[in-house]
């Protein structure tokens, strides 16, 4: 197994790219996530989770081929952050690159099916190779491309819980979707459990862990002189996320993870979310402010001794529904959701 550093001087990034909490990676699978990640060998539809009974779940197991089937022919929207940084956006989460000198720096890898498009708009950025992908999060729409990446060149780093997870089947349960464990060439190279701190293409680019929020894999990652953020999942720009409770996620965490941003931005911080649009610092507040709202709201019905159908039927977010049910994400399913993470 080789370190990050042994591997970045054999690719010729070592000039510029110095490693803080860098380690080996010698993770075992497994240790560490205790939520739900054996539900993968239960046959759907046979745990306590299944769709009849739980509201926060909208079946859809065809999901995975669904967004294959559409990434194969999605066109690929590429908008200039930076001189250095650009966002790419496609059927996937939202895809960051930035170029330099020292090799093109990968924010996740969107979907398989669409890896050839997503190839061909790096290419149009500059003339260096794909070296370095962070994995924002384990989910799909977000690493199904690490393999294809990888064999770009792209040496892939992700928090610990994304290779854990990777390695392993994982049950989504609010899509009632299966996924089987990636290939090892899918697998992130390096991890780290709070944060890490890169030097690259001049500039300092920060991974932040944020525990049990969107999952329990979360991280966000800064630009510092850039002054862009990625988000990760933390943040769907403009409507309810999806908060993967099978996965260690939470509200409260997701809360917190968007404070952790907010901490870090200033008014021209470009905020890329891992869905919708580009954003900025007052459309994250508004964001956290219906977190907040939705959150207090759920507390409340669940305290008063409300059960989760009780507290989905009672519509909290009724007043807010016009403004943030437009994801594929009903209300119903994100008060469920929180519900169940209080
Ligand atoms: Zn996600």
């Amino acid at each position: 197994m080789k370190t990050r550093r042994q591997f970045l001087m054999q690719s010729g990034m070592t000039a510029a790219v110095w490693l803080t909490h860098g380690r080996v990676l010698a993770q075992a699978a497994g240790e560490s996530v205790a939520q739900n990640v054996g539900a993968g060998q239960v046959p759907p539809g046979t745990n306590a989770s299944s769709p009849q009974s739980n509201p926060a779940v909208q079946p859809n197991p065809d999901l995975p081929q669904q967004l294959r089937t559409a990434a194969a022919d999605e066109k690929i929207r590429t908008t200039k952050l930076t001189d250095t940084i650009f966002l790419l956006q496609g059927v996937g989460g939202n895809v960051v690159c930035q170029i330099g000198p020292d090799g093109k720096l990968l924010i996740d890898s969107g979907i398989s099916t669409g890896t050839h498009h997503l190839v061909d708009a790096l290419a149009k950025l500059d003339e260096h190779k794909l070296k370095l992908l962070i994995n924002t999060h384990w989910h799909f729409d977000h690493t199904d491309g690490n393999a294809e990446m990888h064999s770009e060149g792209a040496f892939i780093i992700a928090q610990d819980n994304t290779r854990i997870r990777l390695s392993k089947p994982q049950y989504m349960a609010v899509y009632d979707v299966h996924f089987p464990s990636v290939s090892d060439a899918a697998l992130p190279q390096e991890t780290f459990s709070e944060t890490e701190t890169l030097w690259v293409n001049n500039d300092q680019v920060d991974l932040v862990h944020t525990p049990d929020a969107h999952t329990d894999s979360d991280i966000f990652v800064r630009f510092d002189r850039g002054n862009v953020i990625h988000t990760g999942d933390l943040w769907f720009n403009g409507m309810y996320p999806l908060i993967d409770t099978g996965s260690g996620g939470t509200i409260n965490g997701m809360i917190r993870g968007v404070d952790q941003v907010l901490a870090l931005a200033d008014e021209r911080t470009k905020i890329v979310p891992g869905h919708g649009p580009l954003g900025d610092k007052g459309a994250l507040q508004r964001y956290r402010e219906m977190l907040v709202t939705v959150a207090d709201r759920v507390e409340k019905l669940k305290a008063s001794g409300k059960t989760v159908e009780e507290a989905v039927a009672a519509a909290p977010t009724a007043d807010l529904d016009a403004v943030w049910a437009k994801g594929n994400l009903k209300a119903g399913t994100f008060v469920a959701l929180v519900y169940e993470s209080l």
